[in-house]
């Protein structure tokens, strides 16, 4: 697919005939975007519909259209410790060169006085998304083996802490030689 032409239905292109071939023009603009493809693919990502906001600043160098940008939009999913669902502020600042030349040093280029902000922004949401997000610093998450939500308060510790059901058992087999243990620990289960 040729990737030269403009798209009037995405939103990132942006008409810039105005700094092209101008070095030293810059123009400020606010740019308000409907995501129209969901960003991400992990445990949270800007849905589809988002609306997205931008500080932009277009500046006409020699070779090329300097953009810069401070992106501003939330990601959806879900606290990667509990589950509960979770929205993710997200706020990346951008500057590229987008090059007259179609030279392969430069990664974005101006195509029919336009720039096509939508790979520089989703590169730079997608990558500033967190990997574990979570509802709150301190999400205590879910009980490794019932499942269910522990209390913040409870303060559970996954490294040492044992459930109180087994720690009897723990007792247990230390007292105990291997040829009783079978009997007692399928009977502590429920
Ligand atoms: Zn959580």
């Amino acid at each position: 697919m040729s990737h030269a032409k403009p798209n009037p239905a995405n939103p990132f292109s942006i008409l810039v005939r105005d700094l092209v071939h101008r070095p030293g023009e810059s123009r400020d603009a606010e740019l308000t975007i409907i995501v129209p493809e969901k960003m991400g693919e992990g445990m949270v990502a800007v849905p589809e519909g988002a609306t997205l906001n931008a500080d932009m600043r277009y500046e006409s160098l020699h070779d090329g259209i300097l953009v810069s940008a401070e992106v501003d939009t939330v990601a959806v999913g879900e606290c990667s410790r509990c589950l509960k669902s979770i929205t993710v502020p997200v706020e990346v600042d951008i500057q590229e060169l987008f090059a007259y030349s179609s030279d392969e040093a430069f990664e974005y280029e101006v195509h029919d006085d336009h720039v096509d902000l939508e790979p520089l922004i989703r590169d730079a949401v997608v990558l500033s998304l967190p990997f574990q997000p979570v509802c709150e610093e301190d999400c205590p998450g879910l009980h490794p083996t019932t499942g269910e939500e522990l209390a913040k308060n409870l303060d559970y510790d996954f490294e040492t802490s044992t459930d109180p059901r087994w720690s009897a058992l723990n007792g247990f087999e230390a007292s105990t030689d291997n040829r009783d243990r079978g009997i007692s620990a399928g009977a502590d289960e429920n």
